[in-house]
């Protein structure tokens, strides 16, 4: 088969690879129905995280079952599944505490950007929809691999409640749909920060109060004005870096939570600071297949529709041109069709 493979920076190729196959009895084999870019794939790309060797891409999919190892017993070949970029057993402590991405026995699941996919912990991984969904529903079920569960995970780490504010940092995709999952739990008002119309606009169309464009001492001023000089009961942070986490921190009012989900690249907290702030802070990556039943539900329903922060479509054999976009930021998200 053909498939993505990042070869060093900026060097994405689609290329003969050997098709993947069942190696563990508790493997499954996905056709997938669609997979994308994702804002961290952008880090290897942009050479700020490099890569060793020739490396297969992509963790977000969702698709049909091809084939399973002898012992996977809760999903079958024809099921159209589900599963978080981490597969995890659903079993041990970690995954029995909620934290599935910290399972005991998690792997990555990775060359998702390919027409075929191999998933380990079948069982304990993916999670079955309640039939074979309609081609218009695709790109909002393949954000619960992960920018959604993310974007949820950064608004329950943010201890978002009802009536409460929250402010989003980041208007990448996860940003976008974190700002739909503090609307969905019900904050009163939703800052979203970005300087880009486009977003901003999607961000006011997701559930966002206020838009604020400012960045650093001038964007933190800017939160405090809005929120009685005290800052925001949750801050969620949605980028990774310095000043994206700093911005959350710092825009969050003492007692308040931040829930932080961009992957930190070079991030270092003071601790006098930290100490002085009186906030909350948790994050790390999603357990997304926590939330998994609770979103399939809801975009099954129709009541939310996250796909939305796919503005760019392209066939699988272009990933290339969707890694471009990105990178240019004349795309938020990029769906690739196998
Ligand atoms: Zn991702
Ligand atoms: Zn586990």
């Amino acid at each position: 088969m053909q498939a993505t493979v990042l070869h060093g920076e900026r060097d994405i190729r689609f290329e003969d690879v050997t098709a993947p196959t069942i190696v563990k009895p508790t493997d499954a084999i996905l056709r997938l129905s669609a997979t994308c870019v994702c804002g961290s794939d952008l880090w290897p790309y942009r050479g700020i995280a490099p890569v060793a060797q020739p490396t297969p891409m992509g963790h977000e999919y969702c698709g049909v079952v091809e084939e399973v190892g002898s012992a996977v017993t809760s999903v079958k070949p024809g099921q159209f599944v589900i599963g978080s970029f981490f597969a995890s057993d659903n079993t041990c402590p970690n995954c029995r505490a909620g934290y599935t991405t910290s399972c005991q026995h998690r792997e990555g699941v990775g060359g998702a950007q390919a027409p075929l996919l191999r998933v380990p912990l079948a069982d304990g991984t993916l999670v079955r929809t309640p039939g074979m969904p309609s081609n218009d529903m695709l790109p909002s079920l393949l954000t619960l691999s992960d920018v959604m569960s993310t974007g949820w995970f950064a608004a329950e780490a943010a201890a978002v409640q009802p009536g409460k504010t929250a402010v989003v940092v980041g208007d990448g995709a996860v940003g976008l749909l974190g700002v739909l999952s503090a609307k969905l739990m019900g904050a009163e008002r939703i800052i979203a920060m970005s300087r880009h119309e486009s977003r901003q606009k999607l961000a006011r169309e997701l559930g966002a109060t206020d838009i604020v464009s400012e960045r650093g001492d001038e964007g933190i001023a800017r939160i405090k004005e809005l929120t009685h000089g005290v800052g925001a009961d949750s801050a969620l942070e949605c980028v990774g870096t310095q000043e994206s986490m700093m911005q959350a921190i710092r825009s969050t009012r003492p007692g308040g939570h931040v829930g932080y989900v961009g992957v930190p690249h070079g991030v270092q907290l003071d601790g006098v600071e930290l100490f002085f702030s009186h906030v909350h802070l948790h994050g790390g990556p999603a357990p997304a297949r926590r939330f998994l039943p609770e979103l399939i539900d809801m975009v099954w329903s129709g009541k939310i529709n996250p796909g939305r922060v796919f503005d760019l479509t392209l066939p699988l054999s272009q990933v290339a041109e969707g890694y471009r976009a990105m990178d240019e930021r004349r795309a938020i998200k990029a769906l690739l069709q196998p």
